[in-house]
């Protein structure tokens, strides 16, 4: 990193959340200078790898009063990256089923494996004196009263339910955005007299035996929890809205697992008709639809919007001009590979805020972000792509990097990545237990060996 000419300043940052994002942001700012309390409202670390068998009492997650349940993960989920790509940096996310029997070895592991690794980083890093569990943050809004840039934090311990009004300088967002279930629109919903849910709720495939399910999604929910609900239910069908009108199509390997274009719509004997003309008698529809971010403590009086998905404005997907670099958010970006990501963002971050690493002015940020917006309108790119990156990932890594004096992307971790995603499309079924990438697994064990 290069050496700092100016002198840094430190500050007091609340950082909200301690799931991945913010277990870094906390690394990172503390290695800054800066004092930092993490808000937790779980009882540790991890956020939405820790698997619950628990869901929502409300199937579809739409009502604002449900006590909320955190993780999306469900029984069978495996990653569907390689862990030696997913990895933060400098904390490898190597096999350490030498140091414990209770490790997943896999490259691509369970969910319970990425739950171990980030205990792992929290503790190597002594993360958790900095975090405050059980705690929920109620209300962040500019502390007016006490001069620009400050923020007013209310927050209450759960279990005493006595809240906390507090000051601090800075405030990090990092609270996950897999929460707030996004739905499918069906015509004719309101009279089917199924069952609906959001894969949010999904955990298990017992309760489907015998049943007809339909999923209605294109992406890695729909696609994972289509074949674990097929090995019980009477047949699956998955809808896409991206799918052609005329698409049906049987998955191989499987006797009971269709593909179809979307629904047309649905009836109320219980049938569901798909814009194919296939109709067939549904007991469950299950939206795999993804989620909405959602920010239900931030008040900025309308200085900071989600609209039909898009966070804004945010200078780079991380910080609101108007607040900059006093309000920041890390885990916008989504389709990416998120920790090493995160780890940069947080960089930036912490370096903004100490003042060695400069920010444009909040008018050239704004015409930055202006021009991001009418480059996605010109090519056709909804409002609600705004913050989905893929290829383009690895260009925005390499940015926060520049700005860090950080070493870019591994090039080995872009072509893991890229390769992954094709095998995923080309081999569904084996993707995680078969590969050929051993050049690009030997290049990020040299590198890994950097970090011992
Ligand atoms: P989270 O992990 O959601 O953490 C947010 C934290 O904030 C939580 O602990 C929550 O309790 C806390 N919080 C929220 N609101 C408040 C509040 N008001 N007060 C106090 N605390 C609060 N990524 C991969 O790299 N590989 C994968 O294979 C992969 N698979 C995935 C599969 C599923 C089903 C899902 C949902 C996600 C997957 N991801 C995967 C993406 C995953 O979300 C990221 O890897 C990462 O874990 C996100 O971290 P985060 O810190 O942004 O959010």
């Amino acid at each position: 990193m290069a050496p700092s000419l100016s002198p840094i300043r430190s500050h007091h940052v609340a950082i909200i959340g301690a799931g991945a994002a913010g277990l870094v942001a906390a690394r990172e700012l503390r290695r800054e200078g800066h004092s930092v309390v993490v808000f937790e409202r779980q009882k540790q670390v991890g956020g939405t790898w820790i698997y619950t068998d628990h869901t929502e009492p409300d199937p579809l997650s739409v009502d604002p009063t449900r006590s909320v349940v955190h993780s999306s993960v469900y029984g069978s989920l495996r990653t569907n990256l390689p862990r030696e790509c997913m990895g933060y940096r400098d904390f490898p996310f190597v096999d350490r089923s030498g140091v414990s029997e209770s490790r997943d070895p896999r490259r691509i592991p369970s969910h319970g494996e990425v739950l171990a690794y980030l205990q792992d980083f929290a503790k190597e890093f002594a993360v958790e004196e900095m975090v405050r569990f059980e705690t929920s943050v109620l209300k962040v809004a500019p502390a007016a009263d006490e001069g620009t840039g400050k923020w007013r934090i209310e927050s209450t311990a759960n279990e005493k339910r006595d809240r906390r009004d507090e000051i601090y300088d800075a405030v990090v967002v990092c609270n996950g955005h897999y929460i707030e279930p996004r739905l499918a629109e069906i015509p004719g919903i309101s009279s089917w007299p199924g069952k609906e849910m959001h894969s949010h709720n999904y955990r298990v495939p017992e309760p489907f035996k015998d049943q007809v399910v339909v999923l209605i999604g294109n992406s890695a929910s729909a696609d994972d929890i289509s074949r674990d609900i097929a090995r019980v239910a009477k047949e699956v069908h998955v809808a896409g809205r991206s799918n052609a009108a005329d698409t049906f199509i049987k998955r191989s390997g499987y006797s009971n697992l269709w593909m179809h274009s979307m629904i047309e719509r649905v009836h109320e004997d219980g049938s569901v008709l798909f814009q194919n003309g296939k109709m067939i008698s549904v007991d469950v529809i299950m939206h795999c639809t993804g989620y909405k971010y959602h920010f239900p403590f931030l008040e900025t009086n309308g200085s900071v919007t989600v609209d039909d998905n898009r966070v804004g404005p945010l200078y780079k997907d991380v910080f609101p001009p108007a607040f900059a670099p006093w309000l920041s958010f890390v885990g916008i970006p989504w389709k990416v590979v998120p920790f090493p990501m995160f780890e940069l963002q947080s960089k930036w971050i912490a370096g903004v805020l100490s003042g060695r690493i400069p920010l444009p002015s909040k008018e050239d940020m704004m015409k930055d972000i202006k021009t991001l917006y009418s480059t996605l309108e010109a090519e056709g790119i909804a409002k609600r792509y705004t913050h989905q990156m893929g290829i383009t990932q690895f260009e925005y890594s390499n940015w926060l990097a520049s700005q860090c004096g950080c070493p870019e992307t591994e090039e080995w971790r872009k072509e893991m990545y890229l390769t992954t995603g094709m095998r995923k499309r080309a081999y569904p079924e084996t993707y995680r237990d078969e590969w050929d990438d051993h050049r690009l697994v030997s290049q990020a064990y040299q590198d890994f060996s950097l970090y011992k």
